[in-house]
């Protein structure tokens, strides 16, 4: 008797343990800071499925039928947009054939759009490999960017759930002077990277940088998205002897093989910085990612 209340107990606290996928919205993520901001700005009203994670090359991601199964039951598609997910995202929104989130509805977001890209190239040379033909689309490493993407975010979620849209704004808000209060302390903290030089593996935190004042002298990819080779690295490193850089930085991500390489022969450290929420175990949320990449660079600055 005792056990089989036990048991019933069990199945109630379950059943509430299940609830929030009753929740208002379903928000389809491509990347993990998109998720971390849907769900500061949604809380409990979302449901919030994130498609990759910050250890995965987000330029190149299959469709795989998980993927497609969220997107087919989601209300709100959040994405970087700038061609960042061309490789994958026009599959999936062929394949999930739901019409709430295809391009120009009100259930397709895309981040880009609200913020001002940074590298664009002058002319397109997507066949040569390059992999940001619209500009440079990493636009979250700028925590200005990411107030921006705010904005505009909340004010979407509002339109796709007009029941919670006060909500959503009063969420803003809250959201807004937490972030303009970090992104001070962070700037401030930040002070002694102004003019560091640095030698970069992929053009992945050119925004983090032009905020912070960091000088990105080199790129160990010849073009984004395009392996190192040797000849290119060798260049990279007589540059190095006349007009050295401080230290070289990856992507948590990004293959370990090559900064190791450089970083060896230029005696200088590597820094690994996570690429975005979850990129390693101190990145929970959006806070304590910027906590985290900017300790890490401070401390590799020392
Ligand atoms: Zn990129």
């Amino acid at each position: 008797m005792r056990k089989h209340l036990f048991r019933l107990t069990l199945l109630a606290s379950l059943a509430a343990a299940a609830l929030p996928a009753l929740a208002a919205l379903d928000v389809f993520a491509c990347e993990p800071e998109w998720g971390a901001l849907a769900t500061e700005l949604a809380g409990d009203n979302a449901d919030v499925y994130v498609a990759t994670t910050a250890l995965q090359d987000v330029h190149h991601i299959q469709a795989r039928p998980s993927l497609i199964a969220a997107a087919r039951r989601a209300d709100l598609l959040v994405c970087t947009g700038a061609e960042l997910e061309v490789g994958w995202l026009p599959v999936l929104l062929r394949q999930s054939g739901n019409n709430r989130i295809q391009r120009g509805h009100p259930g397709y977001f895309e981040a880009t759009r609200y913020v001002r890209l940074i590298e664009i190239p002058s002319r397109l040379d997507r066949a040569q490999g390059d992999v940001h033909p619209m500009g440079n689309p990493h636009i979250h490493t700028d925590p200005r960017n990411i107030a921006r993407v705010a904005d505009a975010l909340a004010q979407r979620l509002g339109e796709v759930d007009p029941g919670h849209a006060s909500t959503y704004q009063s969420r803003l808000q809250d959201f807004s002077q937490r972030w303009s209060r970090a992104t001070s302390r962070w700037k401030r903290g930040a002070a002694p990277l102004h003019g560091v030089r640095v030698i970069e593996h992929h053009k992945g935190f050119s925004y983090l940088f032009d905020w912070l004042g960091i000088r990105a002298v080199g790129f160990l990819e010849p073009k984004p998205g395009v392996e190192p080779t040797t000849g290119h690295l060798a260049e990279l490193l007589a540059q190095q002897r006349r007009n050295p850089a401080k230290m070289v930085i990856r992507a948590s991500y990004n293959n370990p093989r090559a900064s190791e390489w450089f970083a060896e022969r230029a005696h200088i450290p590597v820094v690994v910085l996570p690429f975005t929420v979850g990129g390693d175990s101190a990145s929970k949320d959006l806070f304590s990612w910027y906590d985290d990449m900017i300790e890490r660079l401070l401390e590799a600055n020392r």
